[in-house]
């Protein structure tokens, strides 16, 4: 079908309202990713304000035979949520949905639009007491619908579960234009193939997430942070072992952080606090508890205590207040902005068995380092989920774009074949998008792609929903 530009626009101003259609001007906010790694060139931005106009964008899409790519906050990083630049495919922005549908206290339930921002529906949560416990650096721009599209993970997985596990329910616009109510806050429904879990993930290939609801949990009385100073990944796998028997549920963080990731935080933001001497490894340690202050902060000193006696940890500082707290864990989260600072790098967001974890760093560490003499190592994740945010970076004074041109075929192979050899994964939580679409295609099993195909062949037959993300067109 050829493209009749000025009809397109004007059948997409009367779906969404004609100042909620931008096709003149500067649209890269939407048309870059954030790590501006990605320059897409879209037909337009459309912003539609409610589930029943995103349902008429679609079917808009469909009678000019136009392809869209959903977007949220336009924080992800693998170039899923930016368009191609061919000039013709129709940016579907979901901010503007972004209401709070009701919360449901008794039910520990709220249900919220795609648009929400995360830390919105945090907040919604907390004035009611309650805590909506998915958190991730991201969350003052990130959306509901981003984090369901991704099924992205964060700091508190380890207790609480990723996007998938915190949702009950969904409404979805579907490729023909059609709404699914499928909100429910229910815990148990067992009537047939769950279609909840087969959007969530999708990365906006299957369906368009409109609304959600979402678990939300009591408010911790006591929350409590500590860092340790370890001398290898082995120990800070050990020291995980040890703090899941003493702490048991109580322990709801553990990240890891190696020295060069935290040199970078103390470069480029040197106004953090840095409360511990210069470790191989440091570990964030985090602590909820439904009792009081004190009993906590007796049951982590004491967790800790033990460590040091069995040479596990070298050093350890518990946080005295709540600021002090918060300070820990800003730390920890201006890695990624520190090292997007430093200049583009090779990322790698991969899970593997906890177990593993000690020899795939040894090993990948060794071959690289082989490789590339002088690479630096940016290692740094979610230790408690296996989960490492592996990121490769030039040697000192090296070029960084020319370093990921020319070095990221080789420096991926060593990864991933370490991590295939390990029985890991080469996503853990930021998805496949564009950025993983032919590592998948080479790594994941043909019985399973040959599914994935199929599944999206009966959800999506004409390809309109973000086309070549995830699998290729
Ligand atoms: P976008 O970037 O807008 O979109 C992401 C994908 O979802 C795209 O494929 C898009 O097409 C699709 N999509 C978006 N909205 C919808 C919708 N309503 N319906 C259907 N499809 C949709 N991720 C983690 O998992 N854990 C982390 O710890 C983490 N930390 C981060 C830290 C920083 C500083 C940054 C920049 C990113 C981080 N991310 C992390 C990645 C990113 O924040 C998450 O993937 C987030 O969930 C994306 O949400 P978004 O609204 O920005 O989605
Ligand atoms: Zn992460």
């Amino acid at each position: 079908m050829s493209l009749d530009r000025s009809a397109a626009l004007a059948a997409l101003a009367a779906a969404a309202g004609p100042d909620h259609v931008l096709s003149a001007g500067d649209r890269s906010a939407w048309e870059a990713d954030w790590r501006r790694r990605w320059h897409g060139r879209s037909l337009a931005v459309v912003r539609p304000g409610s589930t029943a106009e995103v349902a008429a964008v679609v079917r808009a899409c469909a009678a000019h035979g136009l392809s869209l790519v959903p977007q949220g906050g336009n924080t992800g990083l693998v170039g899923g949520g930016v368009p191609d630049d061919s000039g013709t495919q129709v940016l579907l922005s979901l901010q503007r949905l972004n209401r709070v549908r009701g919360l449901d206290a008794a039910n520990l339930a709220i249900t919220v639009e795609a648009g929400c921002v995360l830390q919105a529906v945090q907040e919604a949560a907390a004035a009611q007491g309650l805590m909506f416990p998915l958190s991730l650096a991201a969350e003052g721009s990130c959306t509901i619908g981003g984090n369901l599209a991704t099924n992205a993970g964060g700091t508190q997985v380890l207790r609480y579960g990723n996007a998938r596990e915190l949702c009950l329910g969904l409404e979805v616009v579907t490729a023909d234009g059609e709404v699914w109510d499928g909100l429910s806050g229910l815990r148990k429904d067992n009537t047939g193939y769950d279609l909840r879990d087969l959007f969530i993930g999708s990365e906006g290939t299957l369906g368009i997430i409109t609304a959600a609801t979402m678990v939300l949990v009591p408010q911790p009385a006591a929350i409590t942070t500590a860092l340790a100073a370890c001398a290898s990944v082995r120990d800070s796998v050990a020291l995980l072992e040890l703090a899941r028997a003493r702490l048991g549920a109580g322990l709801t963080g553990f990240e890891m952080m190696g020295r060069f990731a935290l040199d970078l935080v103390a470069r480029h933001f040197p106004q953090l606090p840095a409360p511990l001497p210069q470790a191989a490894w440091t570990v964030l340690l985090e602590q909820s508890d439904s009792e009081g202050e004190a009993q906590a902060r007796h049951r982590f000193e004491a967790l800790l205590g033990d460590a040091l006696e069995r040479g596990l940890i070298q050093d350890a500082v518990v946080a005295e207040s709540l600021q002090q707290s918060q300070g820990l864990w800003h730390v920890r989260e201006s890695i990624p902005l520190a090292q997007s600072q430093e200049g583009l790098n090779i990322k790698h967001d991969i899970a593997l068995p906890v177990s593993a974890v000690p020899d795939f760093v040894a090993q990948t560490d060794a071959a690289l380092a082989a490789a590339i003499p002088g690479v630096r190592l940016v290692n740094f994740g979610h230790l408690g989920d296996g989960n490492l945010h592996y990121n490769v970076q030039a040697p000192a004074g090296g070029d960084a774009k020319r370093f990921l041109a020319e070095r990221e075929h080789e420096v991926n192979t060593i990864v991933y074949d370490a991590v295939q050899r390990l029985g890991g994964s080469i996503s853990a939580e930021h998805g496949v998008g564009q950025l993983k679409r032919e590592e998948i295609a080479a790594r994941k099993s043909p019985v399973a792609l040959a599914l994935m195909r199929r599944v999206k062949q009966a959800l999506d037959p004409h390809n309109r929903l973000n086309p070549n993300r995830v699998l290729a067109a």
